[in-house]
C-alpha cells in the first residue's frame, strides 16, 4: 500500500494545496492549489514537491518581466533611458553641459540608481511617456520621495535666442551620436530645434 502524503495545507512556493482534486490514470493525485496571485489551479502533488510548478504561472511571467529589466532591461535607448543618463551626467560628468547647475552644486542621486534597474524600479511605474524628471524640493537631491514626472515643456525658455559655441556643438554631436533626440538636446542646450538640426547634420554649428 502506497502511503500518502497529506497535502492539504501545506505551501510550495506560490502555491498553497486546498484539497484533491483527483487521480490521473497513472494513480497520481492532482490538487487544487490556490496561487498567491488568487488563481486557482490543478497541480499533480509529485510536481509540487519536486517544486516544477511553482505558481499558477504568473510567477514565470513576473520573471520573465524581471529578467528582462535586470539583464537586458531592454529599455536601452528609450525617453526614460534617456532622462536617466541625462540626470546622472548632470550630477557626476564634469564635461556635461548642464553639470555646473547640478554636480557642481552638490545636487547628488541615490546612490542605488547608478544602475538604471534600480531606478526603473522606483520610477518606472509612475512613468508617463515623454514626461522629464523634477525635483520636488530643488535643494535636495535625486531620490524616489523627491522626484516626479512633470510635462516637458515643449520649447525651453529663451530657445530661439540661444546658440551653441564650437566647444558646446561637439558635445551635441556626441550626444546625438551616442543616442539622444534632438528634442532632448533641445532640452538640455537649451536650444531652438532648427539650432540642434543644423549642429547635428554638420550644417552649421551657430
Ligand atoms: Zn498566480
Amino acid at each position: 500500500m502506497v502511503c500518502k502524503i497529506n497535502m492539504i495545507g501545506l505551501k510550495f512556493n506560490n502555491l498553497t494545496v486546498i484539497s484533491e482534486y483527483d487521480t490521473d490514470k497513472h494513480n497520481k493525485i492532482r490538487y487544487s492549489c490556490l496561487c498567491d496571485c488568487g488563481k486557482i489551479v490543478i497541480v499533480h502533488g509529485t510536481n509540487l514537491r519536486r517544486n516544477r510548478v511553482k505558481s499558477c504561472g504568473c510567477l514565470h511571467q513576473k520573471q520573465l518581466i524581471e529578467g528582462l529589466k535586470n539583464k537586458q532591461h531592454g529599455l536601452w535607448g528609450t525617453k526614460i533611458y534617456n532622462t536617466w543618463r541625462a540626470m546622472i551626467r548632470r550630477c557626476t560628468d564634469k564635461n556635461f553641459i548642464s553639470y555646473k547647475d547640478y554636480g557642481a552644486k552638490g545636487i547628488k542621486f541615490d546612490p542605488n540608481w547608478e544602475k538604471f534597474e534600480n531606478f526603473f524600479s522606483d520610477m518606472g511605474s509612475s512613468y508617463v511617456d515623454g514626461y522629464t524628471i523634477e525635483r520636488l524640493n530643488n535643494l535636495e537631491g535625486y531620490f524616489k520621495g523627491n522626484c516626479t514626472w512633470i510635462p516637458r515643456k515643449d520649447q525651453p525658455r529663451n530657445a530661439t535666442s540661444n546658440k551653441l559655441s564650437m566647444k558646446l556643438a561637439i558635445e551635441v554631436r556626441d550626444l546625438y551620436n551616442y543616442g539622444y533626440n534632438i528634442f532632448e538636446l533641445t532640452q538640455i542646450y537649451n536650444c531652438s530645434k532648427s539650432v540642434i538640426n543644423n549642429c547635428v547634420n554638420n550644417i552649421s554649428w551657430k
